[in-house]
């Protein structure tokens, strides 16, 4: 754990998923030899040839407040175009539990952006119905994302199958009333606050933790792989709008080096967080120490 002013910072992993090297298009078989070094055994298998990506809930305490950030895949969702996910079974819930984290006490949840791997459990399945999993805190999205999804306006000309996730994981909360609409760049509580991140997908926001001078960067997909703090450049093949992705990865990565920010991305191998050091004219990670 990591404890940043009054707010503890821990993580409940969902799963975690081999990827193709092709996740990064530029990518080739020289600049892969000589990374990896570094890379295994965290976040690249070297038997298997792939990298390691993890699917998690950050989750952010203090004696007030219990937030989640993002909600990962979810259990018995209905994926057929992301197999990976498609009606899985992953214990996620019990680990939570197990972490002390009784879903009816979290009060929010901060949904980064709406791909179907952030917001699986904001529900889960009772009887024929999806409610809310945690049926007592405001969920947090940014409006941009809410537009692009919904199948009646930015999702219309999409594949029908891609609306699966804004039916069973966003839509039961909008009607339960504990959906709220945020611009990306709003406090949300003292020492915690929204930023803007788009490119990855049109509305990501991240979320900032400050306090005592310090100061940590939940920053969602900015980065897949610690890999793209030496190649900024690279986007993996899931970013949505590829040249924003590449502005806020270089804005991101300039800030987190002149402000000595704790970097806590989506899906990066253990130990899950690091930091972000120049070298020359070039950045390097550097990962926490700290186990989270
Ligand atoms: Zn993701």
């Amino acid at each position: 754990m990591i404890q940043i002013g009054e707010y503890t910072i821990s993580r409940v992993e969902e799963v975690i998923l081999d990827e193709a090297t092709s996740l990064f298009p530029e990518l080739g078989e020289e600049t892969l030899a000589a990374n990896r070094g570094w890379l295994s055994p965290n976040f690249y298998n070297e038997e298997r040839g792939v990298f390691l990506t993890m699917v998690h809930s950050w989750i952010l305490r203090s004696a007030s407040h219990t937030i989640i950030i993002d909600t990962a895949g979810g259990d018995d969702k209905d994926r057929p175009l992301s197999p990976r996910f498609h009606r899985a079974r992953t214990g996620f819930l019990e680990r939570l539990k197990a972490a002390g984290i009784d879903p009816e006490a979290v009060d929010m949840v901060i949904l980064t952006h709406l791909h179907s791997d952030h917001v699986g459990w904001n529900t889960r399945l009772a009887g024929e119905r999806w409610v809310p999993t945690f049926p007592n805190a405001e969920h947090i999205a940014s409006r941009a994302e809410v537009e692009a999804r919904d199948p009646e306006r930015g999702a219309a000309s999409r594949p029908p199958a891609s609306w699966n996730v804004y039916r069973d994981s966003i839509q039961p909360i909008i009607d339960a009333g504990l959906l709220r609409l945020v611009e990306g760049n709003e406090a949300l509580l003292p020492g915690v606050s929204l930023f803007p991140v788009p490119g990855h997908a049109p509305g990501m926001m991240g979320v900032r933790v400050e306090a005592d001078g310090k100061v940590a960067m939940f920053i969602s997909d900015v980065m897949h792989q610690p890999l793209q703090v030496s190649y900024p450049d690279w986007n993996s093949r899931y970013c949505e709008d590829q040249d924003l992705a590449r502005l806020t990865r270089a804005k991101i990565l300039d800030q987190a080096a002149r402000e000595g920010a704790l970097l806590l991305p989506a899906h990066f191998g253990q130990p899950y967080a690091g930091y972000v050091r120049r070298d020359g004219d070039r950045y390097r990670f550097e990962p926490v120490e700290t186990m989270l």
